[in-house]
């Protein structure tokens, strides 16, 4: 009996290590799991360069400019032309052949957060590898709505890096910290993840701002303009995916945020996942609805739609949160290649992990198959009825990989009766559009950036091919180790 019980304990003691060194594993910031380093990237950026033969995929039109000669000037694309190559450029700069290969424009994620996706709590090197890892995925822009464990002024500061290249990123976009009501969503789930209390989490260290009557709409939403954010988000939440009911802003509250925000050229986007709460956010006027209704089926829900094709209020479905539970359970992503290829080491070695996988399991609430089947349906009836979409992964969410969940969202979309054309303009040029600057990104153009996947395969031809990448450059620079 004695003898049992020490063995108990050490049981006890070697479990407990177990699960702590584990975290210190993850959390540890000093691990190297960057693959590429700002100076080597950016050292060397030829003046001008040549791609020749290759075949561009023009995304708005859904059709192929077979045998292109491209000429790349500055990080801007300088010149496109077919036929013979002038000798003053091809002795000048370096060339490069692309027979057989096919370009399309850098992707755009307009519904990104700043984690690393696989299944490691938030910190700081998490955010520098997602950022590299959308960079090499091709994403060329990602519109984050807020975070885990950071505040806007890191996100401010990290706009600044990437504008100064001291790190290897696509261009940021940004909300300031969220809007939620007291005891509103996610407070509850930070103090989930994080293991702290609620009332003992700091809210403002955490980006969330909690509103209520008195709040100072005008000041908070100035504070986010003066650091530099292009969007507001706003928790119009009452329950995560039918879950148990929790505070929510009222729709006065909402219709307040949108009204000064807009004053202030800032965007609002709307967090939802019930219908009701759908509703009250198109009601409030606001400009782009996140995520998707995933408590139910849609029912009666053409003049909402009619309202978002009117009054141009965009959707980003983030199908890719819905598979959370499926790709947590089975760890199903670890049988890709193209997963493997470009997420760092450290997010690979998270997914392989059972005991966390099983961990994160045993906290998802709600009904997850039944989300999913709602989600999917939802999309099609929000798709056929004309809502304009722009591509959003919501990837930063466990299981949901920066960069790599980009190409499985356009999969998803298609699968959900988008065409292809279609699925690739929301994630190219209806972004571009949607930001103001389709003048210089969103296709393959004369004076646009050069920001493109050179592709193996024609992505027309089957979504799937936007996984065959071969090279990625954005802005002019090539994005590989030298
Ligand atoms: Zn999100």
């Amino acid at each position: 009996m004695k003898y049992l019980k020490f063995l108990v304990i050490a049981v006890v003691i070697l479990f407990l290590a177990g699960v702590a060194g584990y975290f210190a594993w993850f959390h540890n910031p000093y691990e190297h799991t960057l693959q590429l380093d700002p100076v080597s990237v950016y050292g060397d950026r030829p003046e001008g360069f040549l791609l020749t033969n290759v075949n561009i995929v023009d995304v708005e039109s859904g059709t192929l400019s077979e045998a292109q000669h491209l000429f790349v000037r500055e990080g801007v694309i300088e010149d496109i032309f077919t036929g013979p190559i002038p000798d003053s450029l091809s002795n000048a700069y370096p060339v490069m052949d692309a027979s057989g290969k096919f370009i399309m424009p850098a992707l755009i994620d307009m519904h990104a957060h700043l984690n690393t996706g696989g299944l490691i709590p938030p910190d700081e090197s998490g955010r520098l590898m997602a950022l590299e890892q959308y960079a090499r995925y091709g994403v060329g822009l990602v519109y984050t709505l807020g975070g885990h464990g950071f505040n806007q002024e890191v996100t401010r500061d990290l706009i600044q890096k990437q504008k100064n290249r001291e790190i290897v990123a696509p261009l940021i976009y940004a909300t300031g910290d969220i809007f939620t009501a007291p005891g509103g969503y996610p407070i509850e789930m930070i103090s989930m993840m994080s293991g702290v209390s609620v009332d003992k989490i700091d809210l403002a260290e955490e980006g969330v701002i909690v509103v209520d009557d008195e709040t100072d709409l005008v000041k908070l939403i100035s504070i986010q303009k003066e650091l530099g954010m292009n969007g507001i988000k706003v928790m119009v939440e009452t329950g995560l995916g039918g879950g148990p009911e929790i505070p929510r802003l009222s729709t006065e509250i909402i219709r307040n945020i949108v009204e000064i925000a807009s004053e202030q050229q800032l965007t609002v986007f709307a967090h939802v996942t019930r219908q009701a709460d759908f509703e009250d956010a198109i009601d409030a006027g606001v400009h782009v609805i996140g995520h998707t209704v995933g408590d139910q089926l849609l029912t009666n829900a053409d003049s909402y739609f009619d309202k978002m094709r009117e009054n141009h209020i965009y959707y980003t479905p983030t199908l890719s949160i819905a598979y959370i539970p499926q790709y947590v359970a089975t760890a199903e992503v670890l049988d890709d290649p193209f997963m493997l290829k470009y997420s760092s080491e450290r997010t690979v070695r998270s997914l392989r992990s059972w005991l966390v996988r099983k961990l994160m399991l045993s906290m998802i609430e709600f009904d997850a198959e039944s989300v999913l089947e709602n989600m999917l349906q939802n999309f099609v009836l929000f798709h056929e009825a004309g809502v304009p979409v722009l591509m959003g992964a919501d990837a930063g969410n466990p299981s949901v990989m920066p960069g790599y969940s980009a190409h499985r969202e356009l999969e998803y979309m298609v699968a959900g009766g988008m065409s292809v054309t279609d699925a690739l303009r929301s994630a190219t040029i209806d972004p571009a559009r949607f930001l103001g600057h389709e003048d210089r990104m969103g296709s393959i153009a004369e004076g646009k950036s050069a920001s493109f996947l050179l592709l193996e395969r024609n992505p027309l031809e089957d979504v799937r091919n936007t996984q065959t990448i071969e090279r990625v450059m954005l802005e002019g620079y090539w994005l590989e180790n030298k």
